[in-house]
């Protein structure tokens, strides 16, 4: 087992790890909408609310006046100068600056969200021999990152890379996020993971109970795609497809991640696409995954490198044929495809979009863009972020 840390200083991350232009908000998951409305409310509740609120409005960094944050969130100017205190004696606010008025009168006071008052775990179990750790900041800033390079990821693996990235947090812990390939359930239990050889196994559970921290697990795909549609935009529905050694894809549509009633929307891989074609590990012939995954096209090419360009060109096409009923299925106007750029390369993009474009009605969908994720590979972590943040400030 090796590992490697890059330590980037607080308050001074590098660009690629920065997310300074973000202009994101608060993630909120479809299966609460409704949920406060057939409840009856205590005064804590809606003390709870409130804040939630304040914190909304000021996320992720947006300067507001007390009286800015009354008129916004509709709560009288009393409970918000009581909720401002206690953000302020939390440390989740600091005051950013005084406002001077036009002409004389009494300034008035601004207030910013405290990104680095508190940080978050990440966990990425996405690569097959790496596991990712990042320790983050509230607006998704990577302080800390360390990988840990490994035979085949296991639970204590991860229990450790947790443990190590708790040691060098400098900042009360929010909470703990972690991205896994596969079928994960709202409770955090991974229900099939065949990459990681993986069944029902309780990993949020198992990490909630060792370190007592508030810990989340979510698919990768999805919170990659979650991750892309708040630092690209906010308007968009969005498919993110992952080619690695199976293929997976996450999407979001009308602003919330698309899970499915087992969690398995997005396992695209094992669809027929070619009933003449090669034997899948799943048993069938002609899956997606048998003509698009990185692993098999990589030894396809190795076999007969001269067939390089006919073997890139036409598993990209295959993608696109396959997304073309994705993307008229959910009106998807934004695909993030993603993979190894030794074969996932500018040749398969243009291919795949072609494809896509082949396939669709313009008239009804326009002209669709195929594009590599502009977070590079810190997609899944980034999302997973703003998903952990998202379930304590929301
Ligand atoms: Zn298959």
């Amino acid at each position: 087992m090796t590992t490697s840390t890059n330590h980037s200083a607080r308050g001074k991350q590098p660009s690629a790890d920065s997310v300074d232009r973000i202009d994101c908000r608060l993630y909120e998951p479809p299966r609460h909408a409704g949920y406060e409305s057939v409840r009856s409310f205590s005064p804590e509740d809606i003390r709870k609310r409130n804040r939630r609120s304040a914190l909304r409005l000021l996320y992720p960094r947006r300067l507001l006046s007390r009286a800015d944050i009354a008129k916004l969130s509709g709560i009288s100017k009393s409970s918000a100068s009581d909720i401002v205190s206690a953000l302020l004696e939390d440390g989740l606010i600091r005051e950013e600056c005084v406002k001077q008025k036009h002409g004389p009168g009494k300034p008035a006071v601004a207030f910013q969200l405290a990104a680095d008052a508190r940080q978050i775990i990440i966990v990425d179990l996405s690569n097959e021999h790496k596991l990712v750790g990042a320790l983050t900041n509230l607006v998704g800033d990577i302080q800390q990152r360390i990988e840990l390079h490994v035979e085949q990821i296991t639970t204590d693996d991860v229990l450790a890379l947790v443990g190590r990235l708790r040691d060098t947090a400098d900042a009360p812990l929010l909470g703990i996020g972690l991205s896994s390939p596969g079928i994960v359930d709202g409770q955090g239990t991974v229900h099939a993971a065949p990459n990681l050889g993986w069944h029902n196994v309780p990993l949020g559970d198992m990490v909630e109970d060792l370190y007592g921290i508030p810990t989340r697990v979510d698919n990768n795909a999805n919170v990659a795609a979650l991750g892309e549609w708040q630092f690209v935009d906010l308007t968009s529905n969005l498919a993110y497809i992952r080619l690695a050694r199976g293929v997976g894809a996450g999407t979001i549509v009308n602003g919330c991640i698309v899970e499915g009633s087992r969690f398995a929307a997005g396992e695209i891989g094992h669809v027929v696409v070619d009933e003449q074609g090669t034997m899948c590990r799943c048993g069938k012939r002609g899956c997606l995954e048998t003509l698009t995954s990185v692993e098999r096209l990589r030894a396809r090419i190795e076999a007969d490198p001269s067939q390089r360009e006919r073997i890139i060109t036409q598993a990209g096409a295959s993608l696109g044929r396959v997304l073309s009923l994705m993307i008229a299925m959910n009106d998807i106007d934004d695909v993030v495809i993603d993979g190894d750029h030794e074969i996932i390369d500018d040749l398969f993009l243009q291919s795949a979009q072609f494809s896509i474009n082949e396939h669709i009605n313009e008239e009804l969908f326009g002209r669709i863009s195929v594009r590599y994720p502009r977070l590079g590979n810190r997609s899944s972590i980034f999302g997973e972020c703003m998903a952990t943040v998202g379930d304590h400030l929301r």
